[in-house]
């Protein structure tokens, strides 16, 4: 793993503990990194990211799948707080199939915005997980939760290597690199990175299929099938870089974020 930990807040003398920004190390596929996904709704790393997170994972990566909201709009018939329930169900169930740790946070679905109360709620996310590297959303995406999402995580990951501000969990040593995933049918988004998930399609595909009450919800709703929508985004992107299914991201280009090192598993 290459990043230590630094421990939380005051050392034993007082004095604040900071590991400078110049001394972070995030490694690259060759080292076991800890990767942390995060999603606006319950399904929406497996389905724009499942099949990467589940090649970091089958690599002996750590991965970690954080949700923001509580999915508890997403359903014609079922009340929203027995979908609550479901949901965070399905999405545990979807993280334990690559062995990925999940973290419930529970926003409001539809509701999700960026201030003070949601950014220290991810910076313990991201103080959690400590990661090298995080996966969320497309900061244009269609969605008003999947672009709060992205703006939480974005200005909540940076300040979580700030030891000023306590919490449960240490201050991370590391401003992670910050990929986005691909839009919902990949409308506005322009892929700099793909990643092959051909050999671990199978399983992103048991991981949306963990989300059964969405696959009621699309198709009574938007009159659209998840698993043939999924499918069917991943054979396009595949089919754009010569491989049988793929998934795409763009990367945040800002300092203290980019690295020499390749990080995402594409290229072996
Ligand atoms: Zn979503």
């Amino acid at each position: 793993m290459p990043n230590g930990h630094t421990a939380p807040g005051l050392s034993e003398a007082g004095r604040i503990r900071y590991a400078p920004l110049a001394h972070a190390n995030p490694g690259s596929v060759g080292d076991l990194m800890r990767i942390l996904g995060v999603g606006a709704h319950p399904d929406d790393l497996e389905v724009h990211a499942g099949g990467t997170l589940a090649r970091y994972a089958r690599d002996g990566h750590e991965v970690f799948m954080a949700v923001c909201t509580d999915g508890a709009a997403g359903h014609l018939r079922i009340p929203p707080e027995h979908l609550a329930e479901i949901r965070k169900r399905e999405f545990t169930q979807a993280a334990e199939a690559i062995g990925a740790q999940p973290y419930w946070m529970g926003e409001p679905d539809g509701f999700l915005f960026e201030n003070a109360d949601t950014r220290l709620k991810m910076i313990e996310i991201v103080r959690w997980a400590n990661p090298d590297i995080i996966i969320t959303h497309y900061p244009d995406d269609y969605h008003p939760d999947h672009r709060a999402a992205s703006r939480i995580v974005f200005g909540a990951s940076f300040m979580a290597t700030t030891p000023t501000r306590l919490g449960k969990h240490p201050a991370c040593d590391t401003v992670p690199a910050l990929f986005y995933m691909d839009t919902t049918t990949g409308l506005g988004f322009d892929p700099e990175v793909f990643v092959d998930v051909t050999d671990t399609f199978e399983t992103k595909m048991r991981m949306v299929e963990c989300h059964a009450s969405q696959v009621t919800w699309l198709r009574e709703h938007d009159g659209m099938d998840l698993l043939d929508f999924v499918n069917d985004m991943a054979q396009m992107r595949g089919q754009q870089v010569g491989v049988a299914f793929a998934e795409c991201f763009t990367l945040a280009r800002l300092w203290p974020r980019v690295h020499a090192q390749e990080l995402l598993p594409c290229s072996r």
